[in-house]
């Protein structure tokens, strides 16, 4: 008997012939991976650091493994709604009580990496977004909005986290854009390249980050330090983001996951 085609069984096909492929977002997660630095008055976030329980020796003569320890925020890591004062009452608003279809979206790229290049505080607005869906087609309900800044390219801690005297600066998103695309277009949520979802500069915006608190005060998710954004489409990835099931969680570092079209 012929396997019946479903969507599914196609899918394996265009994995295998290559017609799709998988692209990584994630960045490397070590000691050297970039932490949030947050203003001297407010409790930081540590740094990973792992220690090893066994390495094929006398703790574990066939086994090696370690422990790791780090904040829920660190590296490419998830925000769940639970995360900032806005989203708290929602229900299902931690990492383990987001209903699973949420973690599995189509994507929307944005690319304005060449506007970050000239300017590092840049931030998206809704024109900004209208002219693309002029473009590209209307943001569908339940997308990720991804925001393509080429920011990860940045080497090292310093370049990538931008601290200057007057704080970090690096892109993000203008408030009433996030608004937008919260109220107007539901998306899934916001995924950036940098460090967090927000601007370097946007503990000084009124509200002090307006991205947390719009997309989470609207029940929506937060993806940050993503990369390989520049290999995928304007429209047609899919993107699969599922954070660890971490009781009560805010957030979790994980592994995402594009499906590329490749023709
Ligand atoms: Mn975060």
């Amino acid at each position: 008997m012929a396997a019946r085609v479903t969507v599914l069984s196609l899918l394996v096909e265009e994995l295998k012939n290559g017609r799709v492929k998988v692209v990584d977002l994630t960045q490397p997660l070590g000691p050297d991976t970039p932490v949030i630095d947050l203003p001297p008055m407010f409790a930081p976030s540590p740094p990973f650091s792992m220690e090893t329980i066994s390495h094929y020796d006398d703790k574990g003569p066939a086994w090696y493994w370690n422990t790791i320890h780090l904040g829920e925020h660190t590296g490419t890591h998830f925000d769940a709604p639970i995360h900032w004062v806005t989203g708290k009452d929602y229900a299902n608003n931690s990492t383990d009580t987001i209903p699973v279809s949420r973690f599995v979206g189509p994507a929307c790229v944005v690319d304005v990496s060449k506007e970050v290049a000239h300017y590092e505080d840049f931030l998206l607005t809704r024109e900004h977004v209208l002219a693309w869906e002029g473009e590209h087609g209307k943001i569908q309900p339940g997308s990720w909005f991804l925001l393509r800044t080429d920011w990860s390219k940045r080497q090292g801690r310093e370049a990538f986290l931008n601290a200057k005297a007057d704080g970090p600066h690096s892109p993000g998103l203008h408030k009433d854009c996030v608004q937008f695309l919260a109220q107007e277009r539901d998306v899934l949520g916001v995924g950036v390249e940098t460090v967090g979802t927000d601007a370097g500069q946007a503990g000084a915006f009124d509200p002090p980050f307006p991205c947390h608190t719009f997309m989470h005060g609207a029940g929506k998710f937060g993806l940050a330090s993503l990369k390989n954004l520049d290999q995928l489409p304007a429209t047609g990835a899919v993107v699969i983001a599922a954070p660890l099931k971490i009781v009560n969680g805010s957030g979790s570092p994980l592994r995402v996951l594009a499906l590329v079209p490749t023709e």
